[in-house]
């Protein structure tokens, strides 16, 4: 694995445990050598992430839309920043860039972002490793309402499976890591 994107926050989050995940996550990367990608912003667990991830001296890319530069303060002190036309070009080139997909604390668009991802692999668009780090049981509900999902007929077990999950970085890092080992297997087409 080269690179992973980091989905996650504009906010902090009330508690100060979310920032220190957001650095443990970019500590995690920087001492595996992978670089991250991310939506560029430098607000919130965003901008917590990518100066850690420079801080520590890795490599950090950002895609950001134009009409985000303000609201989400572009990052300038990353590796580099792409600022592309609008959101389905900064989704689509997280993307491609990234070899596996973390969704971190964050709010609705960290979960747009994290149900396309899973949705394009569900769909066999893609064959990378997606995960959530479920620090202090932020994505416990989630978690259990895709279950709930399951239990009611809307989604496939073989599909919910696609959501790794763990509450450390270094284990998240792991799955992932098998998840490749392993042959990327695509789940059944819908
Ligand atoms: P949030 O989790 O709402 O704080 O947002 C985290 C990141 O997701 C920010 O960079 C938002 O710009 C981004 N985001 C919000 N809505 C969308 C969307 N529809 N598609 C892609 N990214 C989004």
């Amino acid at each position: 694995m080269k690179s992973l994107c980091v989905y996650c926050g504009s906010s902090f989050g009330h508690s100060p445990v979310h920032a220190a995940v957001a650095r443990a996550l970019a500590a995690e990367l920087v001492g595996s050598g992978i670089a991250l990608v991310y939506g560029g912003g430098d607000i919130g667990l965003m901008g917590v992430v990518a100066d850690e991830v420079m801080r520590l001296g890795g490599e950090a890319t950002g895609v950001i839309p134009k009409a985000l530069m303000e609201k989400e303060v572009g990052h300038m002190g990353l590796t580099r920043l792409h600022i592309v036309k609008d959101m389905h070009e900064r989704k689509a080139m997280m993307m491609e860039l990234s070899d596996g997909f973390i969704a971190l604390p964050g709010g609705l668009g960290t979960l747009e972002e994290l149900f396309e991802v899973l949705t394009w692999a569900q769909l066999g668009y893609h064959a990378k490793p997606v995960g959530v780090l479920n620090a202090q049981g932020f994505f416990d509900g989630l978690i259990g309402f895709v279950s709930h999902q399951v239990s009611q007929g809307f989604v496939q077990q073989a599909h919910a499976d696609l959501m790794l999950v763990e509450t450390e970085p270094a284990g998240l890092l792991q799955r992932f890591r098998e998840f490749y080992a392993r042959g990327a297997v695509l789940p059944p087409k819908v």
